[in-house]
């Protein structure tokens, strides 16, 4: 399989999907470089025998900084999982500019910033495969979830432009849109919550970090060659 010695980078590896990622991209043979917004994130990829570097999506410097680096010692990264996400979840009345500017910049500007950069490496090799971690959240919507979801929606709609604008270099675009997904940025949903949430999951249960990052595994292989600018939902069928 050619998936051997491919670089892959992926946002936000420290926790959760990306930190599962990580590790099994690294378990199959990939050179993975993942970010962390802190030192000591960073510090634990490398404890993995992960290349961890440090990236802030909501900081215009960390992210100038970031990709003259990728440009400087990366441009060999063939594979990018924009990956990395927050929430900041409130009501429009009550939602602060802030709140709604935050959301978008880490998921929609960041996507856009970090794929212009790696998307020049892969032209040149004219090979590459793109997943943006997106949500059911874009399809669905979700009471409180307003800048998430219209981030992510974006996200798909670019993914969606931008396989058709490569496409023809044989890069391929595609958005990974899980339900709910047992890691940190799920474990604030309260008891009662989480009863009435798993009322509406077909499965009864929050998927696993490790059934998202298979998925994912499976995407940027050559077998998923003839896959682009799809959103491939993961939720339990919670949207269907
Ligand atoms: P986690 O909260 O577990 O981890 C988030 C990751 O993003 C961390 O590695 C964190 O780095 C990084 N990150 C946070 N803020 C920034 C920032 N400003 N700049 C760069 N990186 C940042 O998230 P999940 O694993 O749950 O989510 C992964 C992706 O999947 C996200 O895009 C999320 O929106 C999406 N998703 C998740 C769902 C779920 O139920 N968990 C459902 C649907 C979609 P660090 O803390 O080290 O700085």
């Amino acid at each position: 399989m050619s998936k051997e010695k491919k670089k892959i980078l992926i946002t936000g590896a420290s926790r959760g999907i990306g930190k599962s990622l990580a590790l099994k991209s690294k378990e199959n043979g990939y050179v993975v470089v993942g970010t962390s917004t802190s030192k000591r994130g960073v510090q634990e990829l490398e404890n993995e025998g992960i290349l961890g570097l440090e990236l802030n999506l909501n900081d215009d410097r960390s992210i100038k900084e970031f990709n003259n680096f990728l440009i400087k010692d990366h441009s060999d990264i063939e594979i990018l999982i924009n990956n990395a996400g927050i929430t900041r979840d409130n009501i429009v009345l009550r939602m602060s500019d802030e709140e709604w500017t935050e959301v978008l910049n880490v998921h929609l500007n960041g996507t856009f910033k970090i794929s212009k950069t790696i998307l020049k490496f892969m032209l040149k090799k004219k090979w590459g495969r793109i997943i943006n971690l997106t949500s059911a959240s874009a399809s669905i919507g979700n009471r409180g979830q307003a800048n998430y979801a219209a981030a992510k929606a974006g996200v798909e709609a670019f993914s969606r432009s931008l396989a058709k604008e490569v496409g023809s270099r044989g890069i391929t675009v595609n958005s990974v849109a899980p339900g709910y997904i047992e890691t940190d940025m799920t474990e604030q949903i309260n008891d009662e919550m989480r009863e009435e949430i798993l009322k509406q999951i077909p499965l009864s249960r929050f998927g696993k970090p490790e059934e998202v990052s298979d998925l994912i595994e499976f995407l940027i292989t050559d077998e998923a060659s003839y896959i682009t600018g799809q959103t491939i939902h993961i939720n339990g069928g919670l949207y269907m």
